[in-house]
């Protein structure tokens, strides 16, 4: 109970600092794939409680070493990755991450959260991200939650340049995926040329 009331509790604060125009993001150096896996280990114990295998792809040519709010990043991954093991009951939670453009010292990263669980019907699938909105909204509902984690996330994501989406179908399962350009740290950088031959 404890933890869940701290859930709500947080959830309400970040929303209205969001809401207010104070939360200021960070651009610190940090290691994408340690977030994706921190994650994953983080909700392992819940997920195979279940049954339910969770596992992370990482995409070769990702860069990983990237510059950003690191904890943010996770506020993100883990409320997608979260909901994910929620709403599933058989099957797996992938978390995949790929990048699907690099230029100029940075990249544009893709991480999908898929699961198989009950996937949401299409007329709900646009006001998910929009505050206290839940697929079904019923007092019967057998899930807990505030229904703020997807509007948070969605907030973030846009706060840090970027998009974020959902394809669904009930009863297969559902992706949410999200997509950020991000400055990649210099040593993560191909080596120049002339330190490859020399
Ligand atoms: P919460 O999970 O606290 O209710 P969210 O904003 O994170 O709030 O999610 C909003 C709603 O979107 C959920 O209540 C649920 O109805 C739906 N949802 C989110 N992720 C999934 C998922 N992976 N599978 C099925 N439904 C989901």
């Amino acid at each position: 109970s404890a933890t869940g009331l701290l859930t709500v509790l947080n959830d309400i604060l970040d929303f209205s600092k969001i809401d207010a125009g104070y939360l200021e993001l960070t651009a610190l150096s940090f290691d994408l794939a340690d977030v994706v896996h921190g994650v994953s280990t983080l909700l392992a114990p819940q997920a195979e409680a279940k049954g339910v295998h969770i596992y992370c792809k990482w995409e070769p040519d990702t860069p990983s070493l990237l510059v950003g709010d690191e904890g943010r990043m996770r506020q993100i991954i883990l409320n997608l990755a979260g909901n994910a093991v929620k709403f599933t009951k058989h099957g797996h939670v992938s978390i995949e991450t790929k990048c699907l453009k690099r230029e100029a010292g940075r990249a544009q990263i893709q991480v999908r959260v898929s699961d198989t669980g009950i996937g949401i019907a299409q007329a709900a699938q646009t006001r998910l991200f929009q505050k206290f909105m839940q697929a079904d909204g019923s007092t019967t509902r057998r899930f807990g939650g505030t229904g703020l984690g997807l509007a948070i996330s969605k907030s973030l994501v846009e706060m840090m340049g970027g998009q974020i989406g959902v394809e669904s179908q009930p009863g297969v399962g559902s992706t949410f995926w999200f997509t950020l350009w991000l400055p990649i740290q210099m040593q993560d950088a191909p080596l120049p040329r002339s330190v490859l031959t020399a």
